[in-house]
């Protein structure tokens, strides 16, 4: 017989508000993860380092394929516009645009990375608060759907026509009560107090704005399929009303994005699982107004711009070990090689975690600190973990979604991005950043330079001195002192 392993006691002080009945907060307990999509964690990690973002290819059409067929299983004039703030690394983006989907983008910057994708003006709707006047000259004839956010882009809008001697088609960002609350009222213009009208209104005296679209995008992570319901048959009363008053015939009603993914938002009881409606239930809830609402023979085009639905669970952050500790009130601690620099989302999600091995030992919550030199790195505040050695690796997900926009530069390199292809073949989408791209852009005024720098043969002395466990782990004296401050 084997004799077992040596087990350390453990007193762990009970924990009430981690405890529910559908299990104890975040915990690894089940299976470990050896691969993603049949590419082994080991494999991934080895060619292309740790932390790594992996998305699975698999994942993100089988996503698009399953909202799709939602919508469009119910209403015969369906368009997905792809969300780029949620995830613009351009073969997120073509895999998206290959399966169907045109852009949403909201800048300059997005709409450019459309183009670039060959996605041109009457495949882009244009969004967000910010166009300027000469970036909506280009967006203008390249021929996008411009939604106005506010009254001076309105007037911007006017403007131009005047300038170009022709009307400009545009649609309209409303926003209206649906039962979500707070409230968005932010962005586009309001429909209860009458805001919305009076621009139309204006479009209609003016004469050189033509409406002819709705948009609202009415929140995030929305757990309500009614509220869209609700949003649904205001947006076609609105354009019946602007119909019979203005003569505008309105042909397309953009719905936006907010479906919720499978990540967990901290502070809920329950589990996703549990409580994120099946992507059927808000098809349902828009498919019955739009049927209630339209007047017989109109289909006009049903926009949708899923977001995070789309491409979240499609990610993973594979992140090593780097330490533990014990923290002076006695709760376990780790630093792991990837923190909120990797993770914006981490302040209001709270991840699924994965380990890559099997681990003995007693389950004990645990905080996972990231890399970087702040107080606020924190990846997780309470996970239930077995005693993790270092170099064991935590397979974070779902992590799709405004993590790779949002992440930040910050003390360390951005990591590598792979994409697993169907066929399990990986490729590199994004590489990993070294010292050049800080550099690059950076600018030393003349009377500032050092009389010299580090010159290679000196550069691997630097190598070994920063890489413990290399033979010679020493200090490097031929550094320039200036090179050091
Ligand atoms: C961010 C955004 C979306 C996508 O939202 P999700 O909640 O990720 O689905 C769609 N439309 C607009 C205008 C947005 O700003």
């Amino acid at each position: 017989m084997d004799k077992k392993e040596y087990e350390k006691p453990l007193i762990l002080k009970v924990q009430p508000q981690m405890a529910n009945k559908f299990g104890n907060g975040t915990s690894c307990a089940g299976k470990p993860r050896k691969n993603i999509d049949g590419v082994s964690i080991d494999h991934l990690t080895s060619q292309y380092g740790s932390p790594l973002f992996v998305f699975s290819e698999s994942t993100l059409r089988r996503r698009f394929k399953e909202i799709s067929a939602a919508f469009s299983t119910r209403y015969p004039n369906v368009t997905f516009g792809w969300s780029y703030k949620t995830n613009y690394l351009s073969a997120v983006c073509a895999i998206l645009h290959r399966e169907g989907a045109i852009a949403e983008v909201v800048s300059e910057m997005e709409y450019r990375k459309a183009n670039e994708l060959g996605i041109s003006g009457e495949n882009i709707i244009f969004n967000g608060p910010h166009k300027s006047p000469e970036f909506l000259r280009y967006a203008v004839t390249d021929g996008a759907l411009i939604n106005i956010d506010h009254f001076d882009e309105l007037y911007d809008l006017e403007n131009l026509a005047e300038e170009l001697g022709e009307p400009i088609k545009v649609g309209l960002r409303l926003n209206m009560d649906t039962g979500i609350y707070p409230q968005w009222s932010r962005f586009g213009l309001n429909l209860e107090s009458g805001q919305a009208e009076e621009a139309v209104k204006r479009m209609a005296d003016k004469g050189n704005l033509i409406l002819r679209g709705l948009h609202c995008h009415q929140g995030t992570y929305i757990l309500d399929p009614e509220a869209y319901g609700r949003q649904v048959e205001k947006m076609v009363q609105f354009a019946y009303r602007v119909e019979d008053r203005f003569g505008f015939k309105i042909d397309y009603l953009d719905i936006g994005g907010g479906f919720p993914s499978h990540s967990k938002l901290k502070g809920t009881y329950h589990s996703p699982d549990l409580i994120v409606p099946d992507i059927d239930k808000y098809a349902e809830a828009v498919g019955s107004a739009l049927y209630r609402e339209l007047r017989p023979g109109d289909f006009p085009r049903l926009i949708l711009e899923c977001g995070r639905a789309m491409v979240d669970d499609a990610g993973y952050l594979i992140t090593g070990i780097l330490a533990s500790k014990r923290l002076a009130d006695g709760r376990k601690a780790y630093i792991a090689d990837a923190g909120i620099n990797l993770l914006y989302t981490s302040f209001w999600y709270a991840y699924n975690l994965e380990l890559d091995r099997e681990v003995q030992g007693t389950d004990e919550p645990s905080i996972i600190y990231g890399p970087l030199c702040m107080n606020i790195d924190v990846l997780h505040e309470s996970a239930m973990l077995p005693p993790l050695e270092r170099g064991t690796r935590l397979i974070l997900s779902p992590v799709g979604a405004y993590n790779v926009t949002q992440w930040l530069q910050f003390i360390q390199y951005r990591p590598n991005v792979v994409l697993v292809a169907e066929d399990g073949s990986v490729d590199i989408i994004r590489e990993a950043e070294d010292l050049s791209d800080i550099l690059n852009r950076e600018r030393l005024p003349q009377r500032l330079k050092p009389a010299s720098s580090i010159r290679p043969s000196s550069r691997s002395a630097l190598e070994s001195f920063i890489r413990p466990g290399s033979a010679n782990f020493t200090y490097a004296p031929q550094i320039p002192a200036v090179a050091m401050n």
